[in-house]
């Protein structure tokens, strides 16, 4: 079971180009996959190394296109930002998250923070993602306490997000840096803006006991991190010795296989029920 959330996908990678004609043919079934049903969402825990509780879940799209089985969000989530289909559909992962996240409470778990990846193209029409967000979380009941959001570094940095990121904030809305470090960008909006949290990229976790570059990148990173205040956790960990060199530097948590994949949204109950992984 602990393999059920491991890319498999049969004719896709992460670093496969699609071709032309490739693309065409995704995004008319991606226009279609909404209706059909053929999203789903996955659930990754995020550990707190020290205790190694899970504090959190972060939410990741899943397509199984009838046809061609699964396809990658590394793939489809690109082509369906350029066809302006990431709207609807990151509708319906938010719409979706909140409404599992609730009914998990329902059922008695203890609340946990789920966090949500956002398109920069969310941000794009002013206000209307803080109030699609809010009626979302009016109509599911869902405390904003336990919803986070993920954007990237470019997205924090553009002027004309900051309002749309303030007002979200003040819903109580946890805010992350996803994939930090690897965007060409200024750290100034780091003072500016109503950030909660950042997560170092798995590129960098990835070159842990190999290249020392990336480890002092990561020094760098929790330094600053701890001096601004700031959560972190550390994605993509695999290995012990990437944990070991985490904990020695004060990571406070890790998501990443080494603990658990991605997870089916039935399993996540009996996951948190039993608190720390093996
Ligand atoms: P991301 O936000 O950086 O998500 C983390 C990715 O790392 C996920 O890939 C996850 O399955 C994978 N991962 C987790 N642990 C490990 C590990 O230990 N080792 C390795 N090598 N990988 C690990 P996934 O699910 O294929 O998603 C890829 C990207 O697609 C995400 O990267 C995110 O940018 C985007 N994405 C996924 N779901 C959504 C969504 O609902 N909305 C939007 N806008 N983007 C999404
Ligand atoms: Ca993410
Ligand atoms: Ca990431
Ligand atoms: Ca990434």
């Amino acid at each position: 079971a602990k393999d059920e959330g491991k890319n498999n996908y049969r004719i896709y990678d992460d670093t496969l180009n699609v071709d032309a004609e490739e693309k065409i043919y995704i995004k008319n079934s991606l226009r279609r996959a909404l209706d059909n049903d053929e999203f789903d969402i996955y659930y990754q825990p995020q550990v707190e190394i020290k205790s190694r509780e899970i504090i959190g879940l972060e939410a990741l799209i899943r397509w199984n296109h009838p046809k061609r089985g699964p396809i990658p969000p590394s793939v489809f989530i690109p082509i369906a930002e350029e066809c302006g289909l990431i709207e609807p559909i990151g509708e319906w992962v938010l719409r979706t998250v909140c409404k599992q996240s609730r009914a998990w409470q329902d059922a008695g778990a203890d609340p946990i923070r789920v966090a949500v990846n956002l398109s920069a193209r969310q941000f794009k029409q002013r206000g209307k993602l803080t109030e699609m967000i809010k009626t979302i979380l009016a109509e599911t009941g869902l405390d904003p306490a336990y919803l986070e959001l993920e954007i990237t570094e470019n997205l924090a940095m553009q002027d004309e997000n900051a309002e749309t990121l303030q007002e979200l904030r003040n819903l109580q809305i946890t805010i992350s840096i996803d994939d930090f470090g690897t965007h060409y960008s200024s750290l100034s909006y780091l003072k500016r803006l109503p950030i909660d949290k950042i997560k170092i990229d798995r590129s960098f976790v990835g070159g842990i006991s190999k290249e020392p570059k990336d480890e002092a990148i990561i020094q760098a990173i929790l330094l600053l991190a701890s001096h601004l205040g700031l959560t972190i956790i550390a994605e993509g960990v695999e290995t012990k010795d990437q944990l070991a060199f985490l904990q020695h530097n004060h990571c406070h948590d890790i998501q990443g296989y080494l603990y658990y994949p991605p997870q089916k949204a039935d399993s996540i109950p009996r996951i948190l029920s039993n608190h720390s992984p093996e």
